[in-house]
């Protein structure tokens, strides 16, 4: 396994829409390996293929509740609606509102080519349509009600609280 370099927004592989997976191959289930684990070192919930620059329909999340690899994932039923903070790998340091479905049901199949349906709510569903946005070539940014806004200051905040409390 290794980390791959994530993509951020202006790289053009982003804006492109991504080829189904017709055959699992040992270099896509490594591409799969790579993605969590990249999204793990990031520290992100989802990751998609093209930020990390394969255009194939290929998702990984975590939102806490373990992995879910969704390979040629298609959104089957949706309801109700969510809006909150939005934020992306391959837009460092932003975040922005977004309104989101607040339940959805996806089918893929899995990193062994295997049926799997994933139903969604809240976070959980707001990754699964950030993520299979990506394999469209939507980013998130295109949704924003209102401006981006900066995280960073945010969190380096944060980290003088922290410090400040540790003393
Ligand atoms: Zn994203």
């Amino acid at each position: 396994m290794a980390l791959r370099n994530i993509r951020t927004e202006g790289d053009e592989v982003l804006t492109r829409k991504c080829r189904e997976v017709k055959e699992m191959t040992p270099r896509l289930k490594e591409l799969v390996n790579d993605m969590l684990e990249t999204m793990y070192d990031a520290e992100g919930v989802g990751l998609a293929a093209p930020q990390v620059g394969v255009l194939r329909r290929i998702v990984v999340i975590d939102v806490g509740e373990g992995p879910i690899v969704l390979v040629n994932p298609v959104i089957t039923a949706q309801d109700g609606e969510q809006t909150g903070a939005e934020g992306c790998l391959s837009v460092p340091g932003k975040a922005g509102q977004v309104t989101r479905p607040n339940h959805v049901v996806v089918r893929a199949v899995d990193a062994d080519m295997q049926p799997v349906e994933v139903e969604g709510e809240e976070l959980l569903a707001r990754a699964l349509c950030h993520e299979l946005d990506h394999l469209d070539g939507v980013m998130y940014t295109s949704k924003v009600e209102g401006e981006l806004y900066d995280t960073t200051e945010e969190e380096a905040e944060e980290e003088e609280a922290a410090e400040e409390g540790e003393s």
